[in-house]
């Protein structure tokens, strides 16, 4: 983090915690979790509630609940019903909206689950979901009054699922709680998977900047069983029953690893306090996927699991975007190079003073050449988030944009940085 951002970020911090409440005046030590449908097509965005869930931990941030990092394409407010006053926001992504930019949405309808959670509120309140416009503008999805004492808020809990801890150094408030979750691995491979979750959350603490705040990290493996070994490849017409249902083949795109399962997998997470979900499935297929602010999947067996591991999630637990670029990408109407990108590792220099431009030396052509790509560690090369022209991103290489790349680019440490910090910092 460079310092004047680092200087802003605790005076915000500071201020946010002078100004702002304490976690007790509003909440207790639990968690609200709504679970919603995403339902619509390429132009049409609507919300319709499942159900509301208490759950036995909150472990998420405890302090300046009232800011968040204007990150994800949805974010959500409580409002306190007394006094009106916002009590807690925060930002998150959507397997909904990355299909919204898919041929098939403009075909179809269809819903998608969705879960949010945040700290169980003590009075009523109302929660607000706003969709984003740009990077400062918002449109309003969804209202909805919660009563805390709602008999018909849920409490059921799964109970017979074996819970390990991989590595704890810090009490949860003070964390970045990780909860990782087996898919595929069916009951003769639970010592596999205690093995691999040990052996990606290794891997995950050697790179920057896990590596400088891996005493403020806490990971648990939990164990849930598959009735089958392996994940679903539906391209190969293999179908598997497994814990969360996850497949190959999202959106026709043969290594990308989702699960469309949210409130199974927001059940399992919830045996621990967790600030962010990883899904570890069990095969040897290259594959994954990483959605802000909900969870990261990867297969464990890949000989670039490591490597994969840790890009996906830059994408769940800081908002990343991909910095690589194909000609013919299923996902390439992502962006839109008229308005700027809300992930903080891509511009389409609309609103460039909003990213790493302060950084960047004078005098850097713009966009960099390649052939200056060893002497500039901080550019602005063109091509990232899908698209070859119109989009760039910081450094020529980054681990957003290529396995080979040892580790984040200046820009995204930075942002992994400034979460670690808003979720940790008092
Ligand atoms: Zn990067």
């Amino acid at each position: 983090m460079s310092k004047p951002t680092f200087v802003l970020f605790l005076f915000l911090i500071c201020c946010s915690s002078f100004f702002g409440q304490q976690y007790s005046d509003f909440f207790i030590d639990k968690a609200c979790r709504i679970d919603f449908h995403f339902c619509g097509n390429s132009i049409l965005t609507a919300i319709y509630l499942d159900k509301i869930k208490q759950e036995p931990f909150w472990g998420g941030r405890r302090a300046h609940l009232s800011n968040d990092l204007n990150l994800g394409d949805f974010r959500f407010h409580l409002l306190d019903s007394i006094s009106g006053k916002q009590i807690y926001i925060d930002g998150f992504s959507a397997l909904f909206h990355e299909w919204q930019s898919t041929p098939e949405a403009q075909k179809t309808s269809k819903s998608f689950e969705q879960t949010i959670q945040f700290p169980y509120p003590k009075n009523a309140v109302t929660l607000i979901i706003e969709k984003r416009l740009d990077l400062d503008h918002w449109q309003e999805l969804f209202r909805y009054a919660l009563s805390p004492t709602d008999k018909l808020i849920q409490q059921t809990k799964l109970t017979d699922v074996p819970v390990k801890i991989i590595t704890k150094t810090v009490s949860s408030e003070k964390a970045i709680d990780i909860a990782v979750i087996a898919e595929g691995y069916a009951a003769k491979d639970q010592q596999k998977f205690y093995k691999d979750a040990q052996r990606l959350a290794e891997n995950l603490l050697t790179h920057e900047p896990f590596t400088n705040y891996k005493n403020r990290i806490n990971i648990y493996a939990i164990a849930a069983v598959s009735v089958d070994s392996g994940v679903s490849m539906p391209q190969k017409s293999v179908w598997k029953n497994t814990a969360v249902g996850s497949h190959f083949f999202t959106f026709y795109e043969p290594r990308y690893l989702t699960t469309t399962n949210s409130f199974k997998l927001r059940d399992l997470a919830a045996l621990v306090p967790y600030d962010a979900i990883y899904v570890l499935a069990n095969t040897k297929t290259y594959g994954g996927g990483g959605i802000y602010n909900f969870y990261a999947l990867t297969a464990a067996d890949n000989k670039l699991a490591t490597q994969v591991t840790v890009h996906e999630f830059g994408h769940s637990f800081a908002g990343l975007a991909d910095e690589y670029f194909y000609d013919n990408d299923v996902l390439d109407a992502t962006y839109d190079i008229k308005k700027e990108p809300w992930e903080p590792n891509i511009t389409s220099l609309v609103q460039f003073d909003r990213k790493w431009e302060s950084r960047v030396a004078e005098g850097t052509a713009v966009p960099t050449p390649k052939s200056d790509s060893i002497k500039i560690k901080l550019g602005v090369f063109e091509g990232g988030g899908y698209l070859k022209k119109g989009m760039y991103r910081p450094s020529f290489d980054c681990r957003m944009r290529t396995n080979k790349a040892p580790e984040f680019c200046s820009v995204c440490q930075q942002a992994v940085e400034r979460m670690i910090l808003f979720l940790t910092e008092e």
